[in-house]
């Protein structure tokens, strides 16, 4: 008979399913028209009743399943007596396929750290740019970011009524990542993406000094490293603290699993261990390609503006 399927496959594959029931939530939650909007640290950070609800659906599924993993989300709800419509007890059968990377298959519960944002570019979901928002799932072993799903819940909205709606990309270093298809940025052409409600005089100042051909701005971590690994843009750019540790985990570890680099604005990894500070206080510097370009051109200036 099979072995079991190692813990780390069980869990992307639950994450894959949870993933899907949190996107049916954010599309659920705007039709039903209210998004019961609360402001957090101020205005451009902003929390809607899908956040928490999908918070919620998120970490109780994930907590039932593996009850020793920590789970790490960004907003404030509780999470014990969620009701069980928010529960979402499938996996996808077909990752429990695949085998396990051998560096994998002895990781237990209690070396697992899981990164959660329910819903990343709520400022963008709540104006109506709905293929800016993702579902980042993200799973850190060793303090690095492994596996991770990022679900986009309008993928394809604007495509008209007949278009299927909605798309999960998942990945797992070793592995690659899948649900979409790889494609390189134009050749010899230097696209910058960059936040769209979060700038700042050094986030354009640091823009400014790589030079680009083009700036895309739109909003979330998850739907910028998606511009990376479809070829929309060459470097994500983010010289300013706000990203946080739930931001970018999901992200790193599809983009690291397809060959990408994800580092602080000074060119730092990030550590995703359940101790560590939640803001990633040095910016983002992330590329699918060609990373030492873009870090070499950051000027010094902005590095020691920015503290780790
Ligand atoms: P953005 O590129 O502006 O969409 O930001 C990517 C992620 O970092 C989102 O989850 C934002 O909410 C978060 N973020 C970035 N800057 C800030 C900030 N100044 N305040 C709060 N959250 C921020
Ligand atoms: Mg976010
Ligand atoms: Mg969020």
């Amino acid at each position: 008979s099979m072995a079991s399927p190692a813990l780390l496959m069980r869990v992307v594959a639950s994450a894959y399913s949870v993933a899907e029931k949190a996107a049916t939530i954010v599309r659920n939650v705007m039709s039903a028209g209210d998004l019961g909007i609360v402001e957090k640290a101020g205005p451009n950070d902003l929390q809607t009743k899908a956040d928490r609800l999908v918070q919620m659906s998120i970490c109780a599924s994930l907590a039932r399943k593996f009850p020793k993993v920590t789970i790490i989300g960004e907003e404030e709800v509780p999470t014990d007596d969620v009701t069980e419509d928010l529960i979402e007890d499938g996996h996808c059968e077909e990752i429990l396929k695949q085998p396990c990377p051998a560096q994998y298959t002895g990781i237990k519960e209690e070396e697992l750290v899981i990164w959660v944002d329910p819903l990343d570019g709520t400022k963008e979901y709540t104006e109506g740019l709905l293929d800016h928002v993702t579902v980042l799932i993200g799973i850190a072993y060793g303090g690095k970011a492994i596996a991770g799903v990022i679900n986009q819940p309008y993928y394809n909205y604007e495509a008209g009524a007949n278009a299927v709606l909605g798309r999960t990309i998942w990945g797992v270093l070793g592995m690659g990542a899948f649900g979409f298809q790889l494609t390189e940025a134009p050749a010899g052409k230097h696209i910058v993406v960059t936040t769209r409600s979060h700038s700042s005089a050094l986030v354009n100042e640091c823009i400014t000094a790589l030079n680009p051909d083009h700036v895309v701005r739109v909003g979330g971590a998850g739907n910028k490293i998606i511009q990376l690994i479809e070829g929309k843009a060459s470097a994500y750019v983010f010289a300013s603290p706000g990203c946080k540790k739930w931001d970018t985990c999901a992200p790193e570890a599809i983009l690291h699993a397809v060959g990408g680099k994800i580092t602080d604005i000074r060119g730092n990894s990030f550590q995703y261990n359940k101790e560590v500070k939640h803001m990633n206080s040095a910016g983002v510097l992330a590329t699918l390609r060609n990373y030492d370009y873009y870090a070499s051109r950051i000027p010094n200036t902005v590095k020691e503006s920015l503290v780790p």
